[in-house]
């Protein structure tokens, strides 16, 4: 806890006054073009690995970066695809797995959730999703095991098409005003992979968007 006393000083001292313009105008209102969806885990950290500033993005983070389907648990995420559709009007919607996501990896022991029933209730969810996923062609990675990185990726897929079964979402896409995106992050690399619907596999995001196509 005393780490985040201290970067709070920190922040305080020498990065507000420094920015300080920058949080008066959005003090105000906010405009981000982007939903990003991903995991709890500690690791991952958006604005970090995407360099963003305060404003850009609207963050919505659970474990296994879940998104229920439509009239399945309609909650916190849900509701907050709405907003960020209909209110917020943002133009991207990104969902963000990552190498070794523990809840994906607890869907592999479910004996290990029997103490966990909230936990197991809503890994459930992430098990349908790699169903749904399942067979499309992993992202690259540096980490040893394969399965588990298939396992993730296809999470993201199947996360994707729950996704897609939100009605803002759904709207948006047949209005043509919302794209949805499906990523992967590896923690070891720093690398992120981006899911190309049509050919089932995931690609350098450089090469997926190469240009200032967003
Ligand atoms: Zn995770």
């Amino acid at each position: 806890m005393q780490n985040l006393i201290d970067g709070y000083r920190r922040f305080r001292a020498e990065v507000f006054p420094q920015r300080k313009d920058e949080f008066h105008r959005l003090a105000d209102s906010q405009a981000p073009s982007v939903l990003f969806i991903t995991c709890s885990d500690s690791r991952v950290l958006p604005s970090l690995i995407f360099q963003t500033n305060p404003g850009d993005m609207f963050l919505c983070r659970n474990a296994g970066n879940v998104v229920p389907p439509a009239g399945e648990r309609a909650g916190g995420v849900s509701a907050t695809i709405e907003y960020a559709v209909k209110v917020l009007r943002v133009r991207h919607i990104v969902i963000c797995g990552h190498s070794d996501c523990g809840a994906v990896k607890a869907t592999l022991e479910p004996g290990r959730l029997r103490t966990l029933p909230l936990v197991a209730g809503w890994l459930n969810l992430v098990e349908k999703a790699q169903w749904i996923g399942g067979g499309v062609t992993a992202a690259s990675g540096d980490d040893h095991d394969k399965d588990l990185r298939k396992r993730i990726c296809a999470n993201v897929v199947g996360q994707l098409a729950n996704l897609r079964t939100q009605s803002a979402v759904s709207e948006g896409l047949a209005g043509k005003t919302l794209e949805v995106h499906g990523w992967y992050y590896d923690i070891f690399s720093g690398a992120v992979e981006a899911y190309i619907p049509e050919e089932r596999r995931f690609v350098p995001l450089e090469n997926r968007f190469p240009a200032r196509t967003l």
